[in-house]
């Protein structure tokens, strides 16, 4: 399959990786948008937060544990924002589903 974050998961593209388990992998965003900015992708192939259904959806959980073991151990105390993109109107660009961990500084209210 032609997947980027596949290929990073696999290795065959380059990735900083963070944290890695069974299902969960997480690698540094190529563009941060804040001085910590990592993705979290499910191992299997999920291509977006539309195709959670109760087969796959124990993934997002696992992420989810993953986010804040992680976001601990960099320090987001203060906190931090969760975000999945997902479709056109969402601006998803990459078809594996991530979750976008935003955080070491004070983020706006905008959501939007
Ligand atoms: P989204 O727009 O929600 O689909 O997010 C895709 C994210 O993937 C963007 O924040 C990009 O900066 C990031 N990205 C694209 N290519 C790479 C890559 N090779 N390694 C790490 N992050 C990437
Ligand atoms: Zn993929």
């Amino acid at each position: 399959m032609d997947c980027l974050f596949c290929k990073i998961i696999a290795g065959e593209i380059p990735g900083k990786k963070v944290y890695e388990d069974e299902n969960v992998y997480a690698f540094e965003d190529i563009n941060p948008q804040t001085p910590v900015h990592i993705l979290f992708v499910p191992k299997e192939h999920i291509s977006a937060a539309s195709e959670i259904n109760s087969e796959n959806s124990k993934y997002v959980a696992h992420i989810f544990e993953a986010i804040a073991k992680v976001a601990a151990q960099k320090g987001l105390k203060d906190g931090f924002r969760v975000v999945t993109n997902c479709g056109e109107h969402g601006c998803q660009s990459v078809k594996h589903l991530h979750f976008h961990l935003l955080g070491g500084q004070q983020l706006t209210e905008k959501m939007n």
